[in-house]
């Protein structure tokens, strides 16, 4: 990996203050953790000036709940999250996914707020500078040729972050603040299918913290597919949450990430509120992940063996959830 190169280090005290310096220094980044901005930095996929470093800003580290919520500050580690007691007994498909970021030194600096604007990925993006260049580059960073799709006008850049289907499946929603005040969007809304523009937030605009409803009678869980048992991006991960009403479904949220260029929140399930727990609702949920996701070659298992096991792992899981609420 190439040096980093020289940038002017600011340190803003407040959210505000982190969105007043974004909008004066146009080439500029803000820098939570840093476990994705700079190896990203080092090998030039992202050139910054000024770096924006979001450590100081006490509100982001907020962890609390109140009225029936948990807030989380995005500066909150992996690590806090996913040893939190609320979060463990409450919601375990959150605590699953940051304990299965990359691995536990990493994840002592790793931030939610990073992890949720974590760069989309691809096996022609995520290369060194020669490497690329061999290739003459990709869309993504210079040129108009998607190498995983030659043909097609857009990049197919696969979101790769664990936490952001775990906290889709939990119906999370997230609060941004930008140089015009600050707005609230549900997490599916945070996101956009185009891995060259995967999210809807300015870049002056800071993700604040995260808030997820704790509402009874909910089990979830995350489980994903990787190559190592540890420092491994998902090549596929699925969250379910489910709330069971005796021998019926109450309702079931599953969402993907790794197989498209934003975390997918399946649709189509809606009908199975008030169904029995069968193979028709199961293969329903196949069904629908296999519509709702679009696995390209971005990564190094192929696309038909990553379409087949995704919905494998949600039937899995739902299994699971199913004896655990009964
Ligand atoms: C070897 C290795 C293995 C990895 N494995 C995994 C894995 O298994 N799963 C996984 O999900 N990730 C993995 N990662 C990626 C990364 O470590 C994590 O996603 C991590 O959570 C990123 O958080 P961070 O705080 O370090 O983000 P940073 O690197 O600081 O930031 C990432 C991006 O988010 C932006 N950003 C950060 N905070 C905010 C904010 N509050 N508002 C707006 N923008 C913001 C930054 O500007 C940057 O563009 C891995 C990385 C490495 C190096």
């Amino acid at each position: 990996m190439a040096a980093l190169s020289d940038f002017r280090l600011l340190r803003p005290a407040s959210a505000a203050d982190a969105v007043r310096l974004r909008g004066e220094h146009p080439a500029s980044r803000f820098l939570a953790g840093g476990t994705d901005l700079l190896p990203n930095m080092r090998r030039g996929l992202v050139t910054a000036e000024a770096i924006i470093d979001l450590g100081g800003v006490a509100e982001l580290a907020e962890l609390r709940v109140v009225d029936a919520a948990l807030h989380v500050g995005a500066g909150v580690t992996l690590a806090t999250l996913a040893a939190d007691p609320v979060v463990q007994a409450r919601l375990p498909a959150l605590a699953q996914a940051a304990a299965s970021v990359a691995g536990p030194t990493h994840r002592t600096a790793a931030t939610l707020g990073g992890n949720l604007c974590l760069d989309t990925r691809c096996m022609y993006y995520n290369q060194s500078e020669p490497w690329r260049h061999a290739i003459q580059n990709c869309m993504k960073i210079a040129g108009d040729t998607c190498r995983v799709a030659t043909k097609s006008d857009r990049c197919w850049a696969a979101f790769s972050g664990d936490v952001a289907p775990a906290l889709l499946a939990l119906d999370a929603e997230v609060q941004v603040l930008g140089p015009q005040g600050s707005r609230r969007l549900s997490l599916a809304d945070f996101y956009r299918d185009d891995g060259m523009a995967w999210l809807s937030l300015a870049a002056d605009e800071l993700l604040v913290s995260v808030r997820i409803p704790l509402t009874d009678g909910w089990v979830s869980a995350y489980e994903k597919l990787q190559v190592r048992g540890a420092i491994d991006f998902p090549l596929t991960g699925v969250a379910v949450a489910l709330r069971r009403e005796g021998d019926l479904i109450g309702d079931l949220r599953v969402a993907c990430t790794g197989v498209s260029s934003r975390p997918e929140l399946i649709g189509g399930l809606e009908s199975l509120a008030g169904k029995p727990f069968d193979d028709a609702a199961l293969a329903l949920v196949e069904k629908q992940i296999k519509r709702g996701t679009q696995p390209m070659e971005t990564t190094v298992i192929n696309v038909s063996y990553r379409r087949r096991v995704t919905p494998v792992l949600a039937k899995r899981l739902l299994r699971r959830l199913w004896q655990a609420a009964a």
